[in-house]
């Protein structure tokens, strides 16, 4: 029966002192035949189990190694070394698992983040893995909680689609034709009227578009899922396979939807920052080693966590995309030629004017609004002005776009002039059509990167290792 164990988090929380528990862990170190530190999972903390000299056999302690797996019955006993106010004095060892600590490829020294992730299938049980991956679990749980006390419905939006016509990234095609020798139809193309919905299919780049057919019925609902995208970006912050959250809110407009985007990242990183403080305090300190590194320039002003506070108690800087563009080009940086891409008004700002925009000049998240309607989606509200579309883009300091959003274009035939305009299919696109032909309401929503909002809390600079097992460009390995 193993149920009856004690997790390490709560065991060290809690005072126990004198009572009989039992843990079950992984061995990461084991010193002078004498202090097992075992962890389970449940903290980055391990706990010193110590064994009474003479106690126990030769045969067994030879068997404590790193990483084998242990049940242990003990004693919670004041700790009288260092670094722990408790340790656990071993009655009953068990092995559950044997570890060959030579073949084991994570030993007790640092490790580059490269070579973990050869290794990712083991990397959580190192320290910083650990903490990342816990802190990804609470920002999980604190969107789903920021939510549902807003009465949004949790909708699942599928992941197989048969519109490509969003145009936010390239996409994967799903099929069961042969490879080799697909069917053809009479143009010598690929005929997918064989293939398994009887037409080309996708993996969606995207919930949104259904994810308003949701809001225009319940009124608020969210998407919380895998998204791909086919691009062959190599950076730092792109990925294959993503996850997104994406809430479409009826009776809504652009300020509303920004307001609501600030109030959802504040939560989200303020339930973190209160649920998995030891672990944000282990990250901090990671990153200033990291950082310590670098030359004085390249450093960022504030640690993680005096950043983390400091977003949740400041409100983002609001500006337009044509304000954005006079910064950049009164800067210091554009004049002196420092911006690798050229700036003028229509542009999509690269990331290195994102990051102008957010670490140099405000030195705080913001929101830019009203991008030009030729860069942005055939469904962004247009503005007046006949040149802009009512878009807003959260940036975030050293990840650059975290948040894409809009309010939606609600009325018919602006939405159907512009589709035309832009040679999207408005026939494939019927059932979207419809929510503006019966009872059109203005609404707007949003997409949050939910990798970049853990890089952006964890403070890792790598979307690679905010993921599990990373999808990217000639990697699919685990
Ligand atoms: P970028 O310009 O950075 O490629 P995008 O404009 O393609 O982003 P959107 O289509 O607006 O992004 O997607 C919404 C959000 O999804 C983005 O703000 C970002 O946080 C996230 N995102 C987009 N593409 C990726 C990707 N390949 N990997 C991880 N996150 C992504
Ligand atoms: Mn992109």
């Amino acid at each position: 029966m193993f149920n009856q164990r004690i997790k390490i988090k709560d065991l060290l929380a809690t005072h126990y002192e004198q009572q009989e528990v039992v843990v079950m862990g992984w061995v990461r170190t084991f010193r002078n035949n004498q202090f097992i530190a075992l962890n389970d999972g449940s903290t980055g903390s391990n706990l010193q189990v110590v064994l009474e000299l003479g106690l126990f056999e030769e045969s067994l302690l030879k068997r404590i190694t790193t990483s084998a797996s242990l049940k242990v019955r003990g004693l919670v006993v004041p700790s009288l070394g260092k670094g722990q106010t408790i340790e656990l004095k071993a009655k009953e060892v068990e092995i559950l698992g044997d570890s060959d600590a030579e073949a084991y490829p994570l030993q007790p020294k640092k490790h580059s983040l490269e070579f973990l992730r050869e290794i990712a299938h083991l990397r959580f049980r190192t320290n910083t893995f650990g903490s990342v991956f816990r802190v990804r679990h609470a920002l999980s749980f604190a969107i789903h909680q920021f939510f549902n006390e807003r009465g949004f419905v949790y909708m699942h939006t599928p992941i197989i689609t048969a519109s490509d016509a969003e145009g936010a990234g390239e996409m994967f095609r799903v099929t069961t034709l042969s490879p080799d020798k697909p069917p053809m139809n009479e143009e010598g193309g690929v005929n997918f009227k064989e293939d398994f919905f009887g037409r080309a299919a996708n993996l969606t780049v995207s919930g949104q578009l259904e994810g308003e057919l949701g809001a225009t019925a319940f009124g608020e609902i969210y998407t919380f899922g895998p998204t791909f995208r086919a691009e062959n970006s190599n950076t730092a912050r792109h990925l294959a396979e993503f996850w997104m959250i994406e809430p479409e809110m009826a009776f809504c407009d652009l300020e509303d939807n920004m307001n609501l985007a600030e109030s959802f990242i504040q939560h989200i990183i303020r339930y973190a920052l209160k649920h998995n403080a030891a672990d944000l305090e282990f990250l901090d300190q990671r990153l200033a080693e990291e950082e310590k590194q670098l030359p004085q320039d390249k450093r960022s002003e504030m640690g993680l966590l005096e950043k983390l506070s400091f977003v949740v108690n400041n409100q983002f800087e609001r500006i337009t995309y044509t304000e954005a563009i006079d910064i950049l080009l009164q800067s210091p940086a554009y004049k002196k030629k420092k911006f690798q891409y050229d700036v003028k008004w229509g542009i999509d700002m690269q990331s290195e004017h994102e990051r102008y925009l957010v670490e140099k000049h405000f030195k705080k998240p913001v929101i830019v609004t009203n991008y030009p309607k030729d860069i942005k989606a055939f469904y962004m509200r247009q503005n007046d002005d006949g040149k802009t579309v009512a878009a807003m883009d959260i940036l975030a300091p050293g990840i650059g776009e975290i948040v894409g959003g809009s309010q939606r274009e609600e009325r018919l035939d602006r939405l159907v002039a512009r589709m035309q305009e832009m040679h999207i299919p408005t026939d494939e696109l019927w059932w979207y059509l419809d929510t503006r032909k019966f009872g059109t309401v203005p609404h707007a929503g949003f997409g949050l990167g939910f990798e970049r909002m853990v890089q952006f809390v964890t403070g890792m600079g790598n979307i690679r290792d905010v993921i599990a097992f990373p999808r990217t460009p000639k990697n699919c390995e685990f």
